[in-house]
């Protein structure tokens, strides 16, 4: 909407110029007691908000649209726009409109964004808020995060050569809410569309000129206060330099303060950590399950045991990312295993660490200045328990815990600064008072005194003055006009002083003041507004006092949330009953009666049938798994991968014993994939999953395969499980540790001539009609696949399954080929498809060819895989 800013009246003149400054915010602009919008804001609000639109008288023939807030309920709807994806400027007065003559000056305060905002139900306790910024450079593209409700900044480069997986591999470790892109990746790549899909993030572009890099440099310099970019580990890093400047840029714009709380970048390299890409994070329902997207029902669920939001943080990070280097995983638990042998030491920590709150967000909130006096009671009752945590830890032996003892920060100045001065009980509001203990500052007692004492002092005057004077009926007396005056009746008028100032005349009376009425009148009528003023302003001193400690109070939140974290797992293992793995760098995976952390708790740790599994690059290195659905294939090989990922987040594993040599990658391909890209086939999916895999894992790396080429017909689906059986255990080619499950039991064969690959079966036990499930991994194969019985008990109709048996016995009595000729036919299809591949060029008739061989062979496999 275009509006003539000529004609409009000078408040809508100076709304418009502050609209034109922000032209992609809702503008809240503060008029009184409330916050206003005008025109196209105004219709968007009171649709998003179902608020009602008004009109205002705006200069022009038409009256603005406008609509309107009380300001202080604004925290509320701001918060609910911005998570309806809308950023909002905050415009205050910035004058006293009592004390000022024509229009108040106003401005922005702050604009609040989804990766900015500090309150509202986006901010979860056990969860972070992340911003993140990504700039492309020749080689390489620099990705900064950060979560300004606790004052974490992170940045790391991700390799061009990496590809574009690695890059969403770790955006999805953090789930952005808001995403700053450079030009580059923001319109030629499909990340916009991916980020807003994925994370439902907000996706913007940062402006070219901001990414010059000498101001990059500078920025950085000069808010850290350092002379190089060595003191933040960035000297040979340009893309993390680029990324974190626009992102200090983005913020310094849109929070209009210091950020004085954003004091440390942390530097980390992607290879710190296990890689998980974002399907085996989703496959493994690390945080969240695969379907429902709950809470319950995930691994983290099950080990968090933590007291404070910063610890399942910190937790939920550990999950997320998984070490990889020995001697820190060691660490970590040893740690756990000291927390879990002492059971006075555990439960002292936990009890210490459930009076902690969420310091870190609090922290943030005393940094911006929107803390209140109830948040500085958090934050003393949060300092209260630390001397104690400090005792806890004093006779910790194992060297994670040690360290903590000797960095530990007792924080107590700051405890007792607060506990000196803000009373323990404070009201929400900073304006009204109340804030400020007795015997902290003078004035503030004597302006107490004289509220409390005013009435007192009154009387007082009042006695004395009849003694002095003999006027029996003098009264003081108070009017708005006049304020506190003693009546003399007429008859007492000869008794009046000289030291009684009259001040009124009446019919009857005569009113009078005094020196002394007038000093203590001045002292009542000036107490309140007094205090008020001077108790804030006090509260404002403790709180920046508070503030000149961030870092101190940020390293101890940080130890707190670590602590808290390994306390966790160390519950963890005691309730369920883990033990703790043997880590090394060694080829081997030998997991003794390993249990599925999260299966395990839903039916029951008795009922749950525990597995070996044992792996390593010479003679184990493939485990092929067959045995029908609904055995347990699925649930043994995710075990599998939950255990080692436990183990390398220094967590106790499900297990009698776990020895576990570093893995460096998991990866998973298990089930249809729920995120498919719209236009992509289920089969195409899992391919290019597969693809990812096969150019990605390495030796290292452990390979959870369930069902490859289940999507496709029979032939082609054999064939391409085999092909791919094959290059991974090809050691020049891939050589990774693999479990693998399959359908296909003409794969078992491969024993024989793949010296690496292992044959294992689920057991179960016929029963008539119906079959038993044991659960129980063993070497060897079946060749049965029991579809029709595992159809019986999900219930078919007895006249389909009756119906199914006679076409199995059909088929079998046709069968005349055996199954040397269905893996002739399976090699030569893979045969053929190499040969494809490598001259690049498909004949027409191999797709006649192949089809004919698909539609040939599948009834003919059909009838080997049934037959017992
Ligand atoms: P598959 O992958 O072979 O089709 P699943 O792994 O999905 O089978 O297992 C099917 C069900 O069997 C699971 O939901 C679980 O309840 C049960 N189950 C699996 N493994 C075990 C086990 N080791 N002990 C007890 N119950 C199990």
């Amino acid at each position: 909407m275009s509006v003539n800013k000529l004609n409009v009246t000078p408040m809508m003149r100076q709304y418009l110029d502050i609209k034109d400054e922000n032209p992609d915010c809702v503008i809240f602009f503060r008029m009184g007691d409330f916050y206003e919008m005008f025109f196209e804001d105004a219709v968007t609000v009171s649709r998003e908000l179902e608020i009602t639109l008004t009109g205002r008288d705006c200069g022009l023939s038409e009256r603005a649209p406008m609509c309107g807030v009380p300001f202080h309920a604004a925290d509320n709807y701001v918060a609910r726009l911005v998570e309806k994806g809308f950023k909002v400027a905050i415009c205050e007065q910035l004058e006293d409109p009592s004390t000022t003559k024509g229009l108040v000056k106003r401005g922005v305060v702050r604009i609040v964004t989804p990766g900015t905002i500090l309150e509202g139900s986006t901010i979860q306790e056990g969860k972070n808020n992340y911003i993140t910024s990504l700039v492309r450079t020749e080689d390489h593209y620099g990705l900064s995060l950060c979560d300004v409700t606790t004052g974490e900044w992170l940045v790391t480069e991700v390799s061009i050569d990496q590809g574009d997986h690695k890059l969403m591999d770790e955006l999805a470790k953090f789930a952005p809410v808001e995403c700053l892109l450079d030009h580059r990746v923001y319109t030629d790549t499909k990340l916009p569309t991916h980020l807003k899909d994925r994370f439902n993030a907000l996706v913007e572009e940062i402006p070219d000129h901001v990414l010059d890099y000498d101001l990059c440099e500078k920025l950085l310099l000069n808010h850290f206060h350092i002379l190089g970019l060595d003191g933040i580990g960035l000297s040979n890093h340009p893309a993390c330099v680029l990324a974190c400047s626009s992102l200090l840029n983005y913020l310094k714009e849109t929070q209009k303060n210091e950020l004085s709380h954003l004091g440390q970048i942390t530097f980390y390299n992607v290879n710190e950590f296990m890689l998980l890409d974002s399907a085996t994070r989703r496959n493994l329902e690390l945080t969240e399950t695969l379907r429902e997207k709950k809470r319950k029902g995930s691994l983290l669920h099950v080990l968090d045991h933590t007291q404070t939001a910063m610890g399942a943080r910190y937790l939920r990070k550990c999950v997320e990312q998984p070490l990889i280097h020995q001697e820190a995983i060691n660490a970590r638990l040893s740690a756990t295993e000291e927390l879990k042998e002492s059971l006075f030491l555990r439960d002292d920590i936990k009890a210490s660490l459930s009076a902690i709150y969420d310091m870190e967000r609090l922290v943030g909130r005393i940094a911006y200045g929107t803390c209140n006096a109830k948040d500085l009671i958090a934050l003393k009752e949060s300092l209260r328990v630390l001397p104690e945590l400090h005792g806890h830890l004093e006779t910790t032996t194992s060297h994670a815990l040690r360290a903590m003892y000797n960095s530990f920060d007792d924080l107590s100045d700051l405890f007792e600064r607060i506990d000196v001065s803000i009373i323990d009980e404070p009201p929400i509001s900073l304006r009204e008072g109340g804030l400020i203990k007795g015997g902290y500052n003078q004035e503030i007692d004597e302006l107490r005194d004289v509220k409390t004492h005013g009435t007192n002092w009154l009387r007082d005057v009042e006695t004395k003055e009849k003694e002095q004077t003999g006027i029996k009926n003098l009264k003081i007396k108070y009017n708005k006009v006049f304020g506190y005056f003693l009546e003399v009746t007429q008859s007492y008028n000869h008794l009046v002083p000289d030291y009684f100032i009259r001040k009124q005349t009446l019919s009857n009376c005569e009113r009078y003041i005094t020196e002394e009425l007038k000093t203590i009148e001045e002292k009542i009528l000036g107490a309140d507004e007094k205090l008020q003023a001077l108790e804030y302003k006090l509260f404002t001193e403790i709180r920046d006092f508070i503030a000149e400690h961030m870092d101190r109070l940020l390293r101890m939140s940080r130890l707190v949330a670590e602590l808290d974290m390994l306390t966790s797992l160390a519950i963890a293992a005691e309730v369920n009953g883990y033990v703790k793995p043997l880590i090394d760098e060694s080829d081997t995976l030998n997991i003794v009666g390993g249990r599925h952390p999260v299966v395990e708790k839903i039916i029951g740790q008795h009922q749950f049938i525990a597995n070996d599994v044992y792996l390593n690059e010479t003679d184990h290195q493939i485990n092929l798994i067959t045995g029908p659905n609904m055995a347990g294939k699925s649930t043994f090989m995710r075990q599998t991968a939950l255990i080692v990922l436990m183990a390398q987040m220094g967590s106790f594993v499900p297990a009698e014993s776990a020895h576990i040599g570093v893995v460096d990658r998991i990866f998973t391909r298990v089930g249809a994939s729920d995120d498919l890209a719209s236009g992509q086939s289920t089969f195409m999916v899992e391919m290019m999953e597969v693809s990812n895999i096969l150019h990605h894992a390495t030796k290292k790396s452990l390979l959870i395969l369930d069902e490859i080429g289940r999507g496709t017909s029979t032939i082609d689906g054999l064939s391409i499980a085999w092909a791919i059986i094959e290059h991974i255990a090809n050691h020049n080619k891939l050589g990774a540790k693999t479990l693998f499950a399959t359908h296909y039991h003409e794969l078992t064969e491969l024993e024989k001539t793949i010296p690496s690959l292992r044959n294992y079966c689920v057991q179960v036990k016929e029963m008539g009609e119906t079959i038993i499930f044991l659960h129980k991994i063993v070497p060897g194969s079946v060749d049965h696949s029991y579809g029709i019985q595992v159809a019986h008990l999900a219930g078919l109709p007895k006249e389909v399954l009756d119906r199914a048996h006679a076409i199995m016995a059909e088929i079998e009595g046709e069968s005349s080929r055996d199954l040397r000729a269905v893996v002739e036919t399976s090699s030569k299809a893979v045969e053929e498809h190499k040969l494809q591949t490598e001259q690049n060029t498909v004949p027409a008739s191999a797709h006649v060819e192949a089809s004919q061989a698909s539609l040939t062979a599948e009834p003919i496999s059909l009838a080997q895989t049934v037959s017992p």
